[in-house]
């Protein structure tokens, strides 16, 4: 996507509207304190015109005006925001955020998931942090120079501070842990719709009764819309559209919920309809024209009209439009799966087992072809003691097939498609998933871990991990 001046300065209007909602709702974060938000840059690559190519977010955090603001409104130094290896980028932002604990009045990311994977990282790296903390030297782990650099000019030996860090860390539960660690902290900052829904419930645990708020819904195709509402739930966010981004239109589309056999008609020919003709619950998958090429591209989006704020039409995410399971003629959408997923994983809750990741599959390397569901579960107190019971995983397998739509259960019962499969995956399988991407190329800090695995790669990596296999054992209906 070709970047202008003009759309640099887009992305700081929008900026600076979405974290103006934060200071009407919750605090004036330029006056309160600092933010430990965790950003990463992926590094840039020339192309044959000479000019560079970068993602989103790391072109705004080049902009002059954001670097100049970094020293006073945020923890992580630009130095380990420009870090190309990810794991010390993490280390560095993790290990300044906690030096400077008392100043920090948010903590977040762009998504969900990379506040909930810092948390994760810091349960396996607390010690050697703590370590540094007390002699105020950084971990010979740490090799970029940059990064040695910029920690080598704030710390100093604290063994206080570390001892405190250390007792918190040490305790048997990690329930609401961010607000123990960083006392100051009003709200955790990361978008926690769409596909980052899955991570709410695990970072409400941690959160200890933070405000989750999820500003903004972006695209690198155009910047779209902001929560005006930060404080709502999770479940409830709504995001308001600015018409100054780019030309948005809408392409209606036939509600999936509506439980027909019918496969959804190809809406090739449907007319076009602008912002602001767009109607309360009708869903739409979005359509932008931008300054900088776009002509009517669809971002894959599909988003439901939940309101209007004076006349501005205000969205609720709904899904990936590209995202279904099928291995016959039905569609499962990844609002299906989240819902079956949600009801299965209830089962866990009395065992002391928490689902931390999941994503799909549709095996058809058989006849017929199955659901396979890639679950990986941590135990609540981390006691590494519990034996996970077969016979609730399968009736975890079987509660999410009841849950799913009815064309599957009528397939199901049909045999057209055989018995749902949940793979559980030993920990850190998720994360081997996204280091893998990763590598491959993708931003960690635009990283969505996908609802369904497509590739083969991706597959084997999770497949190499599987701990236990478990089927339903009956057809829903
Ligand atoms: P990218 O292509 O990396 O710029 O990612 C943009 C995509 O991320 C969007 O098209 C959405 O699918 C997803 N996304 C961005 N913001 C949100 C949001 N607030 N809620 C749900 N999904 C989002």
């Amino acid at each position: 996507m070709p970047v202008t001046a003009q759309v640099a300065k887009k992305w700081e209007l929008f900026r600076g509207l979405y974290e103006s909602l934060v200071i009407k709702h919750i605090v004036d974060i330029n006056q309160a304190g600092k933010r430990m938000e965790l950003m990463f840059a992926r590094q840039e690559i020339e192309t044959p015109s000479g000019l560079m190519a970068t993602s989103v977010t790391a072109s705004i955090f080049k902009g002059s005006g954001f670097r100049a603001s970094l020293p006073k409104l945020y923890t992580s130094p630009s130095e380990t925001i420009f870090c190309p290896d990810p794991n010390q980028s993490l280390y560095c932002q993790l290990l300044f955020g906690l030096i400077q604990r008392e100043e920090v009045v948010m903590i977040g990311s762009f998504f969900a998931s990379t506040v909930l994977r810092a948390i994760k990282f810091l349960e396996n790296h607390w010690q050697e942090l703590c370590y540094d903390i007390k002699t105020g030297r950084l971990s010979h782990q740490i090799t970029d120079s940059r990064c040695r650099n910029a920690a080598s000019l704030v710390m100093k030996p604290n063994p206080e501070q570390a001892d405190l860090i250390e007792n918190i860390c040490n305790c048997k539960s990690w329930d609401g842990i961010i607000r123990k660690l960083w006392p100051k902290a009003r709200y955790i900052a990361g978008i926690c719709t769409g596909v980052m829904r899955q991570y709410t419930a695990e970072l409400e645990f941690y959160s200890g009764g933070l405000p989750l708020v999820s500003s903004l819904y972006a695209s690198s195709e155009a910047f779209c819309g902001i929560n005006i509402e930060p404080l709502c739930k999770p479940s409830d966010v709504s995001y308001t559209f600015l018409p100054n981004m780019a030309y948005f239109e809408f392409l209606p589309v036939k509600n999936e919920r509506d439980e027909s056999i019918e496969m959804k008609s190809n809406n090739e020919d449907t007319e076009l309809v602008d912002l602001v003709n767009v109607k309360p619950d009708q869903c739409y998958e979005l359509v932008v024209t931008n300054s900088t090429g776009l002509y009517r591209y669809k971002v894959g989006d599909v988003l439901m009209v939940s309101g209007f704020h004076n006349n501005a039409p205000q969205f609720q995410f709904v899904e990936r439009k590209s995202v279904v399971l099928s291995v016959d003629m039905e569609k499962t959408s990844e609002t299906d799966l989240f819902k079956a997923v949600t009801e299965a994983k209830a089962l866990l809750d009395p065992l002391g087992f928490i689902l931390t990741e999941y994503t799909s599959y549709a095996d058809t390397s058989s006849v017929p072809g199955h659901y396979v569901l890639f679950w990986e579960l941590k135990e609540k107190e981390d006691k590494h003691c519990k034996e996970l019971d077969p016979k609730i995983m399968v009736e975890c397998c079987f509660r999410m097939e009841e849950s799913l739509h009815y064309t599957y259960k009528i397939y199901r019962k049909r045999n057209i498609i055989a018995a749902l499969e949940i793979r559980v995956v030993k920990q850190g399988s998720f994360e081997a998933l996204m280091e893998y991407c990763v590598s491959k190329g993708t931003s960690l800090s635009q990283y969505k871990k996908p609802s369904c695995i497509k590739s083969e790669e991706a597959l084997k990596i999770l497949d190499s991990r599987v701990i236990g296999k478990y089927f339903s054992p009956k057809s829903p209906l």
